[in-house]
């Protein structure tokens, strides 16, 4: 479903992600650990093409992020098949980045109905069913600043839901909230993974890891140094960067 291969991005003299490789497989959750400026957010961000790489590619259900190929060519995408390619690929940031004038319910409508033209009655029957599946059905007219932060994140999961994306990806979906809100959003992601959507979560959320994740993969300076069943990554890890890290999180 996603497949990254030798994906090397820089910023300046600074080398971010040096020659990556990953592969998901559809239904599945990947879980990525790592310190404070391995790489996470920049590799989530190719993904999305909210970041161009390099060199190397990224190809997500069978299309090149950002690319056509063309024979043996490949041609940058425009614009606006770029911002097509990214209504397929759910992103749920740290700081929810709600519309904070829009109510729950529009910010919910916005994309569908803009971006993909969806029905306006269509989209509001889908958010609707969007939000009481993240628990927050009495919320719609409320505004994102008359919700606690895990209830702003859960309407920030219901509005990547809402684009039907084939990949939802998540950076540290938990880290800017008060520990008790933690596990009301984690809830949600573990009840998405049991229906089989493919995802990848950035988090230091290990006991989460432990029990969601098909495969953790564990990064450092720009390149996975492993990655495997969260029992062999997380209780058996090979490497001593991963040792060293799993040592300061759990
Ligand atoms: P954290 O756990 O702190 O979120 P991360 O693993 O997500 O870290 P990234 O945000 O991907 O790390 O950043 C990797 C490195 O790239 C860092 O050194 C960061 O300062 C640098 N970096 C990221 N984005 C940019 C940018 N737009 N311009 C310049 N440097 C950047
Ligand atoms: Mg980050």
């Amino acid at each position: 479903m996603v497949e990254l291969r030798s994906v090397h991005k820089s910023f300046g003299s600074l080398e971010v992600l040096r020659g990556l490789d990953l592969e998901v497989r559809k239904g599945e959750v990947t879980v990525i650990l790592g310190p404070s400026g391995s790489g996470k957010s920049t590799l989530l961000r190719a993904i999305n093409h909210l970041e161009k790489v390099d060199k190397g590619w990224i190809s997500v259900d069978g299309a090149l992020i950002g690319y056509r190929r063309s024979g043996d060519k490949l041609y940058e995408l425009r614009e606006r098949e770029v911002l097509k390619q990214r209504t397929q690929i759910g992103f749920v940031f740290q700081n929810f980045n709600l519309f904070p004038h829009l109510t729950v319910l529009e910010n919910i409508v916005e994309a569908p109905v803009s971006a993909l033209k969806r029905p306006r009655k269509e989209a509001v029957a889908h958010a609707g069913t969007l939000l009481a599946r993240v628990g927050l059905a009495d919320k719609a007219d409320a505004y994102p600043k008359q919700l606690s932060g895990g209830q702003q994140q859960r309407v920030a999961i219901a509005r990547a839901l809402a684009l039907e994306p084939k990949l939802l990806l998540f950076d540290e979906p938990t880290s800017a909230l008060d520990p008790e809100l933690v596990g009301e959003v984690l809830d949600v992601i573990k009840d998405l993974a049991s229906q089989g959507t493919t995802m990848i979560v950035v988090t230091h959320e290990i006991g989460f890891a432990r029990e969601v994740a098909d495969t953790v993969v564990f990064m450092d300076e720009g390149l996975i140094v492993e990655q495997g069943a969260p029992g062999d990554v997380l209780d058996r890890p090979r490497h001593d960067r991963t040792r060293a890290f799993l040592s300061k999180v759990l």
